[in-house]
């Protein structure tokens, strides 16, 4: 049995996945704000809880809005910042009696959706997480790729390729930069757009009912979006070459991404045809938890 945990800012969701990946029990909580001790107390408490209802030990893996340093083995980038300096996968397997594997979110999402969801099957998949922010995941053969400084496929703070003149610089990101991938695909950065555009305010899902309700200044806004999607993606398919790209995240509820995205993104990737596939996600919410069970995938198994 494999136990996920999704540990957010606000709640730590919980599940428990048997050897082909149903859900036998699943569980939420509110996250301890500020309170490392506690957090850590809430995770193995959770855990503790599903083995006592099933019956059985289970492996645990766990994902965090962060990364692990590899320089110190510490927690680094998590919006959660108490977690921040803390050897979150050593506190937990000592709370818990056995290694615990910790990686990011987004690296979660990207697991799950190749593991048995909207990419299964593929050698290659980027993970993509299109909401408050733009986060992203690689999984090779099934494996999280965590990379040297562990920020592999952390692509939204790289600036949006192939800059149109009225592009630059681009919008200020609370990375100090401007112009940054995020600053205009994330949600806030799609509506900040269409603000710019009309002097109105709204969120990227009424955008998109606009945009097919017929409203012309929405659907210019959503094609200059799709164009900067295509351009952001076709410099990764030019790195990665993945076979598949799942979207998450608000944004990915928006269906003519799949179609409009594709067929924009050959004009800016160097290869005579793209056979990479744009896709929604399986799983959907579920996909960070059960990403975060399937960090132990076919490894060994305490006790199943
Ligand atoms: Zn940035």
């Amino acid at each position: 049995m494999r136990i996920g945990i999704d540990l957010g800012g606000t709640k730590i969701e919980a599940i428990a996945l048997d050897a082909v990946g149903n859900i036998l029990i699943r569980k939420r909580i509110a996250t301890p704000q500020g309170d490392y001790a506690g957090t850590v107390g809430a995770v193995a408490g959770l855990v503790r809880s599903m083995e006592n209802e099933l019956g059985r030990s289970a492996t645990v893996g766990v994902g965090i809005p962060g990364a692990l340093s590899p320089a110190n083995g510490l927690v680094k980038n998590a919006n959660s910042t108490c977690l921040i300096g803390r050897p979150l996968d050593r506190d937990l397997g000592a709370a818990l009696g056995r290694e615990v594997r910790l990686a990011n979110d987004a690296n979660c999402f990207a697991v799950s959706e190749a593991t048995d969801g909207a990419a299964a099957g593929a050698a290659v998949v980027f993970g993509v997480i299109v909401g408050t922010g733009t986060g992203g995941g690689i999984v090779v053969h099934g494996r999280p790729l965590a990379g040297a400084n562990a920020i592999a496929g952390e692509w939204g703070h790289n600036p949006l390729p192939w800059p149109r003149a009225e592009e630059l610089p681009g919008p200020s990101c609370y990375c100090g930069k401007r112009g940054c991938i995020e600053t205009w695909l994330s949600g806030p950065g799609l509506a900040a757009a269409f603000e710019r555009e009309t002097g109105e305010r709204q969120e990227a899902p009424a955008i998109a009912a606009r945009a097919a309700a017929g409203d012309a200044a929405a659907e210019a806004v959503l094609q200059r979006y799709e164009d900067r999607m295509a351009r952001a993606l076709a410099s990764v398919i030019n790195l990665l070459d993945p076979d598949v790209i799942v979207l998450g995240g608000g944004i990915s509820n928006i269906e003519r991404l799949y179609v409009n995205v594709p067929r924009r993104w050959g004009r800016y990737v160097f290869s005579d045809r793209v056979d990479t596939r744009l896709v929604p996600p399986l799983h959907g919410d579920s996909s960070g938890v059960r990403g975060a069970a399937w960090l132990w995938r076919g490894e060994h198994q305490p006790q199943t």
